[in-house]
């Protein structure tokens, strides 16, 4: 069986080779054993159960809650020639009487359906009359972690899907997630009654993903350049916290002339839909979002995630920077992030309707995300160390591996800009604090007698941005928490005594200066996607013609771009420069079917060049 699992990769999806634990997982699978797959986004997570699916007798049943997308899923499994449907509230009466009547005949390979689909009486019973008639090759439940009531992604119906076990006893079942934490994998086990599974866990690294995280001064005017310099024409997402911010945003990208749409819970149904279709099916589209955008987006060739905001969590930074490079080829997580970002978080954890424990909770994976940002070390490391895989080595590929940060001995500045906060009663911003440390004239300060302080005015050989870096910092590493009052107010932590006592050594990052910034946009030049930039003049040129028949064929069709060919296999075939049908078989991503459907057209692209 293992040897068909190989002929089909090879002959449908025109791969050499099995990725990661791919190899095992089908294994498993075809052994009629359950398996619970932790494997990050990109990873190859559908093959694991497509492949099982076309080996077994039976069709496949595919549990997914992204109902948007499953057209394009089953678009691109048609694709490549395998008999892919879908079963949602989306379809018409008609459709689903076809579909049904297909099933039962055994017509169809891989069936998608909703959770809350699934779990109806009519549903489940249509699946007993499949089971009898043609089988049932296995039951993949997709995104799994919905399961998880602590995630973000938390779907009731996915609870009940235990159903599946006690119905169809001795049909193999997958559950497949990219979240990576022990407590949602547990959930998962537990609510699904994976006990008895082989459970496959890979690295969560993304190393094709380069890291950086900068100060935001003027965080638009910074976004503009690291896309001007690394991303003149791609595809991307920009996250941002507020609707406000990203109507702006997106606004203002369009204004500079980029291809860019608002994505938000605030827009209506329709809107939002027509933006996500766009995305998938133009090229260059960039997304400006709130959160609300990205579960199970598909698209392989995002090749930024920048975000404006700071995410609440390193769990929610991995999963939206995640959604770049699918298909592994050189992608950017960037962001800038300021102080303002930090005390509107604190502010909006602050004001929510939760309990007080789940607060303490989103303080710490605040906290948490801070210190990445503010890290002198290899971001990657502490990424993967935060999701219990420690690694040995820096990666070289993120921005403080490329380039060390400069630090400085700080403890000087932060005792004076702790005893301000101490000797102002705890009850100031940090704009305040910061005036009455350089000892300004002002109003307020005079009328609370700040001015009489040993504190006024003993700060001036740092200017405003120097301090409002260190202050950023101080509450970035601890020292300091934003109050919680709702005024931001700043109060000092119990880590703060020793430091201010004198006990303790500490050394921050230095600001950011106008020259690091030119810097490092020479290196980011240098650093632009290694697999385009190797290209040749001429492989350039026909990389472009490659794809231009690509955007037309998929619009002839009406389905996404890479639903044809992946950027890789073009990228693949300009490099090659394939004489033959023959030699166009050999490019990865080349299986038969593709081979036979648009084998001639992309080959006279190439001859003809
Ligand atoms: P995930 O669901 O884990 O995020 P996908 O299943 O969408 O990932 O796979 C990511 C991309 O990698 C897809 O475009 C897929 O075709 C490709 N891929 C998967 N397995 C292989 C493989 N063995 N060799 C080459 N490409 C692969
Ligand atoms: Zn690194």
């Amino acid at each position: 069986m293992m040897q068909s699992a190989y002929h089909i990769l090879n002959s449908v999806y025109g791969y050499r080779h099995f990725r990661l634990n791919q190899r095992d997982i089908i294994g498993s699978l075809l052994e009629g054993k359950d398996v619970l797959a932790l494997m990050p986004t990109g990873g190859g997570k559908s093959l694991c159960y497509q492949i099982p699916s076309l080996v077994r007798s039976g069709v496949g049943i595919v549990v997914s809650p992204l109902i948007a997308l499953m057209q394009d899923q089953v678009d691109a499994l048609q694709q490549l020639g395998i008999r892919a449907a879908y079963l949602n509230s989306t379809l018409n009466y008609g459709t689903v009487l076809q579909v049904e009547r297909e099933l039962l005949e055994g017509q169809i390979d891989l069936l998608y359906v909703a959770p809350e689909r699934l779990l109806t009486d009519k549903m489940l019973n249509l699946l007993d009359s499949v089971r009898n008639n043609v089988g049932i090759a296995l039951f993949a439940i997709d995104e799994a972690h919905c399961v998880s009531q602590w995630g973000h992604d938390f779907r009731p119906e996915y609870q009940q899907l235990s159903v599946l076990a006690e119905r169809f006893p001795g049909i193999p079942r997958i559950a497949l997630t990219a979240t990576a934490d022990l407590r949602t994998r547990q959930e998962i086990i537990q609510q699904l009654r994976l006990q008895d599974a082989d459970i496959y866990i890979n690295s969560f690294d993304r190393p094709n993903i380069h890291y950086t995280i900068q100060q935001g001064q003027n965080a638009r005017q910074q976004l503009w350049r690291f896309l001007e310099e690394n991303h003149p024409q791609d595809a991307g997402i920009v996250y941002c916290l507020s609707r406000k911010k990203v109507e702006d945003t997106a606004a203002w990208l369009a204004e500079q002339g980029r291809k860019a749409l608002p994505y938000h819970a605030g827009l209506d149904a329709d809107t939002r839909r027509i933006h996500q279709q766009r995305f998938l099916r133009e090229d260059g589209i960039i997304i400006v979002a709130t959160i609300a955008f990205g579960m199970g987006i598909d698209k392989p060739d995002v090749r930024f995630v920048a975000h404006l905001s700071l995410p609440k969590s390193i769990e929610a930074y991995y999963q939206e920077t995640g959604r770049a490079g699918r298909d592994g080829l050189p992608a950017n997580a960037w962001m800038a992030y300021g102080l303002q970002d930090v005390i509107t978080l604190r502010q909006m954890m602050q004001e929510s309707t939760a309990s007080e424990q789940q607060k303490r909770v989103e303080h710490h994976k605040l906290q948490a995300m801070l210190g990445l940002c503010e890290m002198t070390a290899c971001r990657r490391q502490a990424l993967l160390d935060y999701f219990g895989e420690p690694t040995p080595e820096p990666c070289g590929n993120c921005d403080n591996c490329q380039h060390p940060p400069e630090v400085w001995e700080a403890a000087t500045a932060a005792q004076k800009a702790l005893s301000c906060v101490y000797r102002t009663g705890q009850r100031f911003g940090v704009n305040y604090i910061i005036d009455v440390l350089l000892g300004k004239s002002d109003f307020r300060i005079s009328q609370f007698r700040h001015d009489q302080l040993s504190t006024y005015g003993i700060g001036k050989e740092h200017s405003e941005s120097e301090w409002r870096n260190i202050f950023r910092q101080l509450i970035a590493l601890g020292y300091l928490n934003v109050d919680v009052d709702g005024h931001g107010g700043l109060r000092l932590t119990d880590k703060a005594r020793p430091l201010l006592r004198g006990e303790e050594g500490l050394s921050l990052r230095k600001e950011q200066k106008r020259e690091r910034v030119r810097k490092e946009r020479n290196r980011a030049e240098r650093a632009e996607k290694p697999e385009f930039a190797a290209l040749s003049a001429e492989a350039k040129a026909l990389f472009e013609a490659l794809r231009n028949l690509r955007l037309r064929l998929a619009q002839e069709q009406g389905v996404p771009p890479y639903v044809i060919f992946h950027d890789a296999t073009l990228l693949h075939m300009a490099n090659e420069r394939p004489q033959t049908l023959t030699e166009m078989r050999g490019i990865t991503g080349v299986g038969e079917r593709k081979l036979a459907q648009y084998g001639q057209a992309f080959l006279e692209v190439v001859l003809g060049a």
